[in-house]
């Protein structure tokens, strides 16, 4: 290709929008530009790097027996309706009318396309296990689209779904698509590691997610250097806090029952924690209030520690909650935040964060503003109903299965393997005959990558100040000539179509920078954008037979003329 025949519009500046390096460099590089909030048009050099990495996504799957089909964006809502998720999904739906004024969905994912479809098509044993995959437009309402392809409104995944006669052999599907996942990321370029994650609303029973460690990431990766556990912060468990400060011995002169005292205008752990009642976070018991499913429930935790929301989801089994609002605790409780309490209450589920389970010498609101109780025992004081994991673990806490100290690492979510078990074939009948002529519903797994996501998350693991490292794998031309001066005919144009058209017969992706420009403005472009192997051919070095190649990010090589072509098929291999 000659890049005055392309369109690769670099900017300077970097444009207002964006705030994260990657997001910058996809539009200073010329490889995406916006239309709307979420939405991007791929431009030709955006739309070679995404092809790469979505034919290395094409190549592991087939690896690994998965076979390639393509379902249509657009749902019906009735699929939804049978497996369920009509609802629960319904606040990431972006919905259409036809001329009819029926109601489609464009497809935020297509478990229920594929298990319509196998319902349909397979009814033995014989014909499984079977993994269909496609590479496709999902689209998604999100709450925040932002980061460029990150987070997008529309955005291309590689969604994969396995079906299996049994839950052992349902495992062999994943464990075969979470070795492929971890061959694509690295393949790619990418140092992903794989975290145990939380499931969701997809109500499956197991999952991972594949995660590039990166400060802009939107996720928390909790790791342990000592025994190599890794989770999702959703799902992160420990020992606990370092100092157990609630395993304390109450004091000697304690009542044997909680004691009512006055706070006026304390309506904050931090408020209680300092002059004049002086009650530490770890010694108070902080009282939420959800509704979930429309009903009203307590959540107890430990005053230091944060609710995981996710967790609450597994908990609960329901991803339809809330915050209550003042008016119903005040109906239900009669007090104001800031001032609850679950000593004393017993017509509402009390949910209580194990960390607690022991606690003694707490204090906690009275459900009466203006006080709170202390010398609050919980298992004496409080009728947990159910005792849970709730709270988000913290920086340095004991590792639950080695003790060593867990680090937390920002991180992209860039796939994600589920085991879904049955729930979405017995809704929607993907039913077979086993070997007995028993009928029984399919065992299924579904497996994501965004591959827009993965296209930007490489270049936000791999940039300078300059601008993109390609990786030669996914670079949308593995190799820049740089002609110091375009006059046709001269010396350094005539060698630069010559290696040009060399190293385009040998199939190497090369771009030639055929613009009348200056050097300096070449060259930033070339680092710019980030092609791993640059040609610079200049009056200089021809004088003494020799090129300048230079690696992205790395030294000049003066390389001979005719040694030039060969050294960069050499540097160009993968
Ligand atoms: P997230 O937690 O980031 O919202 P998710 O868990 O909802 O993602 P999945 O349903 O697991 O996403 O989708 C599979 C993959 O699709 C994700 O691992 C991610 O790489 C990608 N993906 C999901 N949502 C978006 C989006 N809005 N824009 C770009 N890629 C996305
Ligand atoms: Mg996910």
């Amino acid at each position: 290709m000659r890049w005055t025949q392309t369109l690769i519009p670099t900017l300077k500046e970097t444009p207002a929008e964006a705030e994260i390096a990657s997001h910058k460099l996809l539009l200073r590089a010329g490889l995406v530009r916006k239309l709307s909030g979420g939405l991007y048009t791929f431009l030709p050099l955006g739309l070679r790097a995404l092809r790469k990495v979505e034919q290395i996504v094409r190549e592991e799957m087939n690896r690994a027996g998965a076979l390639e089909l393509l379902m249509p964006a657009l749902q019906p809502p009735e699929i939804w309706e049978k497996s369920g998720r009509y609802v629960t999904a319904s606040g990431v739906f972006f919905k259409v009318r036809d001329r009819a004024r029926k109601e489609w969905i464009l497809g935020p994912t297509h478990e229920e396309v594929i298990t319509t479809l196998v319902a349909g098509e397979i009814n033995s044993y014989r014909q499984m296990p079977k993994n269909f995959y496609q590479i496709q437009t999902k689209f998604r309402d999100e709450i925040r689209p932002r980061f460029g392809l990150m987070r997008a409104k529309e955005f291309i995944m590689k969604d994969a779904y396995s079906f299996d006669t049994t839950d052992e052999l349902a495992q062999v599907s994943y464990q075969k698509m979470y070795d492929a996942y971890g061959r694509i990321f690295q393949r790619c370029g990418l140092k992903a590691i794989a975290v145990e994650a939380d499931t969701g609303v997809m109500g499956g029973k197991h999952s991972h997610e594949f995660m590039v460690p990166a400060e802009t990431g939107e996720n928390e990766v909790v790791y342990c250097e000592g025994c190599n556990y890794s989770a999702n912060l959703e799902k992160a468990t420990s020992r606990g806090p370092a100092i157990a400060t609630h395993k304390l011995a109450p004091p000697a002169t304690a009542p044997h029952h909680p004691e009512k005292f006055a706070t006026p205008g304390v309506v904050t752990i931090e408020a209680l924690s300092k002059e004049p009642h002086n009650v530490t976070a770890e010694r108070q018991i902080k009282t939420l209030v959800y509704m979930v499913d429309s009903k009203l429930v307590l959540l107890l935790l430990r005053g230091d520690d944060q609710l995981n929301e996710a967790k609450l989801v597994a908990t609960v089994g329901s991803a339809n909650f809330r915050p209550a609002t003042a008016e119903e605790i005040v109906a239900a409780l009669g007090a104001r935040p800031g001032s609850l309490g679950a000593v004393h209450v017993t017509k509402i589920p009390i949910y209580a964060d194990s960390l607690l389970s022991d606690a003694t010498d707490m204090t906690t609101g009275a459900n009466e503003d203006g006080f709170h109780y202390r010398n609050v025992s919980i298992t004496r004081d409080i009728g947990v109903t159910h005792w849970v994991d709730l709270r988000s673990v913290q920086l340095g806490e004991a590792c639950a299965s080695c003790g060593k100290p867990l680090k937390i690492q920002r991180a992209i979510e860039v796939g994600h393997v589920f085991k879904l078990g049955t729930k979405y074939s017995e809704n929607l009948n993907a039913l077979f005959l086993d070997e007995s002529g028993k009928q029984q519903p399919a065992v299924m797994g579904c497996y994501g990558i965004g591959v827009t996501r993965t296209m930007q998350a490489i270049i936000e693991q791999s940039h300078d100040k300059d601008g993109i490292i390609w990786p030669l794998s996914v670079a949308p031309y593995r190799v820049c000539i740089t002609p110091l001066g375009v006059v046709p005919g001269s010396a350094v144009m005539t060698l630069a179509e010559k290696i040009y058209a060399e190293l385009s017969e040998k199939g190497v992706d090369v771009i030639l920078d055929d613009r009348d420009e200056r050097p300096g403005v070449k060259f930033k472009d070339s680092e710019l954008v980030g092609f791993p192997i640059r040609i610079g051919i200049g009056e200089k070095s021809l004088a003494k037979g020799e090129v300048e190649v230079k690696l992205r990010g790395g030294e000049l090589l003066p390389t001979k003329i005719e040694e030039v072509v060969a050294k960069v098929l050499e540097l160009a291999k993968q």
